[in-house]
């Protein structure tokens, strides 16, 4: 008995077969679950400089080493795979259900390959896999696919599906599970390029059944005892991530017009406080006592009335400061029509916030726009471009490259307004007032990512805060983050249902779910985790990628930070200082290639001759 496993679905779709596999124990022993096997997985079977979204690409769908336990926060899922708008290794983190379906079926993760002749989906029923046709799926949005799914499988199915965007391989495209979403990265067009348009695990099989069953129980009951009680639980329960907001503007952390200053006049009508009048109900993911969705009724606009998962913090940043809207239900809506197409809301929101710069620049016109009026805060054109960019037609063909490629396809200086690092839109965190955080976005193997190496302390100050507009000495504080984060997403624990999460605790959770006593060692976790994110940049170092691609826009180095409260007048005086520190912590080169001395800790040596 144990949480773990053992095995693994591969999926070709070019072939229709599929197969079981065992992981072995040095994989199970070096990586251990979750972001570790996937990035293991990928490394070692992915040819480099393939294009991502040939048949050539792999999609992998991993559950954590806890997944489908009664450990709360402990089931959430990834999707793992060469992305296409960034060209690195990627990895997209999504809640609900699915990851404990997949759990219950008995896999670690499921492996697709290969690209099937037309539309389809796969259907997993245990050992019983079969890849089905999606003709009559194809074209749907996500909540129809997931409906028509539904109805033949049941209500219990567990679907993941891509919407039109996917389909149209527009490169922020996401995979949607229930409401939530696999956003980052493309992932979505990653699937649309292989024809599936959806993945459906019954999830009939019995649930895991720890190692050690009274110790995991016991502790699963305490830990829910504090949460009960916790006032963070319970704020994030209430409000889900909304009310981080005002609290973020205050700091001139929450990013304004495409990050050009940090204050939102009007930004108490898109507070915690506020959009919790529009709240009937929680959502929490499998197992999760911390429920921190929030369903909404939305009050105005096109969706008028329907009930829908709201949007979290960094949609409403995308959809509100990003565009200088503080219209709730323009975000309700927006939110909404990304999820339903598939759509990263991150990435659409600072897609269009870039064009509504050009525009106030000039660099784009009317003209360029199909007459829309892209002026700040004209709510009346969102919802309009978003459908656009979904399709792919008029302006959309060119927004849906994202910031990157599309500022390269304009030309005439675009780049400078591109808010993005290797190819991924920034998130809502200003790192010119949050500088860890910022340096955290230019160094993450995924690109522009909050989540890869969340700096806390600088965000909400835990566990102790630092001075979040200092920009020396933080270089280690990012590679100790992003190797806590790893060991984290072994786990896929949530970073919201983290209270009262202490490496104890993930040390006692996995000794008892596994039987494994080696986890007991806190040395044993931190090299796994440093040797997840030294396999994840040595992916992106035989890419090409290297120092030149660790900076961050020009914007943040050069422009002194506007309208920002603490962090007016604030940019980086001495990032190449902090770059080197953040090298020099995690054992990299001036290139930002690992040293061979750190390879050969984590043993990682047999791949020296790939970099
Ligand atoms: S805290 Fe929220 S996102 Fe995290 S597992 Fe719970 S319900 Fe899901």
């Amino acid at each position: 008995m144990s949480t773990f496993t053992g095995r693994f679905l591969k999926v070709n779709l070019s072939s229709g077969n599929s197969s079981i596999g065992e992981v072995t124990t040095a994989d199970k022993n070096s990586f251990i679950g979750g972001r570790g096997l996937g990035i293991n997985y990928l490394y070692n079977n992915l040819k480099p400089g393939i294009d991502a979204l040939s048949p050539s690409n792999k999609l992998i769908f991993a559950a954590g080493v806890l997944g489908g336990s009664v450990a709360p926060g402990f089931s959430r899922w990834m999707v793992i795979t060469k992305s296409p708008s960034t060209g690195t290794y990627m990895r997209s983190v999504c809640g609900g259900n699915f990851g404990a379906a997949l759990k219950n079926e008995k896999y670690e993760y499921l492996v697709v390959e290969g690209k099937s002749s037309s539309a389809s989906y796969i259907l997993i029923d245990g050992k019983d896999v079969k890849v089905m046709d999606a003709s009559d799926l194809w074209g749907l949005d996500t909540e129809k696919t997931q409906q028509r799914l539904q109805k033949i499988y049941g209500s219990k199915a567990r679907i993941a599906c891509i919407g039109p965007a996917g389909e149209n391989l527009v490169l922020f495209s996401a995979i949607v599970h229930e409401q939530r979403t696999a956003a980052r990265g493309g992932v979505g067009a990653v699937m649309g390029s292989k024809n599936l348009k959806a993945v459906v695990v019954l999830g009939k099989g019995s649930s895991l059944i720890p190692a050690d069953k009274t110790s995991f129980f016991d502790i699963v009951k305490a830990h829910n005892h504090i949460l009960k009680g916790h006032d963070r639980r319970k704020k994030l329960t209430r409000f889900g991530t909304t009310f981080m907001t005002t609290g973020m503007e205050k700091k001139g952390i929450f990013p304004v017009k495409n990050f050009q200053e940090g204050s939102l006049p009007g930004v108490e009508r898109i507070s915690g406080e506020a959009l919790e009048l529009f709240k009937t109900g929680d959502y929490g993911c499998y197992a999760c006592t911390t429920r921190c969705g929030n369903i909404v009724k939305i009050g105005e606009g096109d969706f008028k009335g329907r009930v829908w998962e709201g949007p979290e913090y960094e949609t409403i940043y995308a959809f509100g400061g990003e565009i200088y809207n503080t219209d709730p239900n323009l975000i309700f809506n927006a939110n909404l029509l990304c999820d339903l197409l598939g759509l990263d809301t991150i990435s659409t929101g600072a897609t269009i916030g870039f064009a509504m710069e050009l525009y106030e620049k000039g660099i784009l016109t009317q003209n360029d726009v199909d007459g829309i009026d892209l002026s700040w805060g004209n709510g009346d054109s969102i919802l309009t471009i978003i459908r656009k960019i979904a399709k792919k037609e008029g302006i959309g063909e060119l927004l849906a490259q994202g910031t990157q490629k599309a500022a390269e396809a304009i030309g005439n200086d675009a780049f400078q307004y591109a808010m993005h690092t290797k190819g991924l839109e920034l998130p809502g965190y200003e790192p010119r007032a949050a500088k860890a955080h910022g340096l955290g976005y230019a160094v993450s193997n995924i690109g522009g990512s909050h989540m890869y190496g969340y700096c806390r302390q600088e965000i909400s100050g835990r566990p102790e805060p630092i001075d979040p507009l200092s920009d020396e000495g933080k270089g280690g504080v990012i590679a100790l983050s992003q190797i806590n984060k790893a060991i984290e997403e072994v786990l896929i624990l949530c970073n919201f249902a983290d209270t009262n999460v202490t490496d104890q605790l993930i040390t006692d959770l996995l000794v008892a779910g596994t039987g494994n006593d080696d986890f007991r060692d806190p040395d044993y976790l931190n090299i796994v985790g440093e040797r997840i994110v030294c396999l994840e940049r040595c992916f992106n170092n035989r890419e090409g990628f290297d120092r030149k691609n660790d900076y961050l826009p020009d914007r943040f180095l050069k422009e002194p930070l506007k309208n920002a409260g603490p962090a007016t007048g604030e940019y980086y005086k001495k990032y190449d200082t902090l770059l080197d520190e953040y090298y020099a912590a995690a054992g990299y080169d001036k290139n930002g290639r690992p040293e061979k001395a750190v390879l050969k800790k984590l043993s990682l040596e047999k791949i020296t001759s790939d970099l």
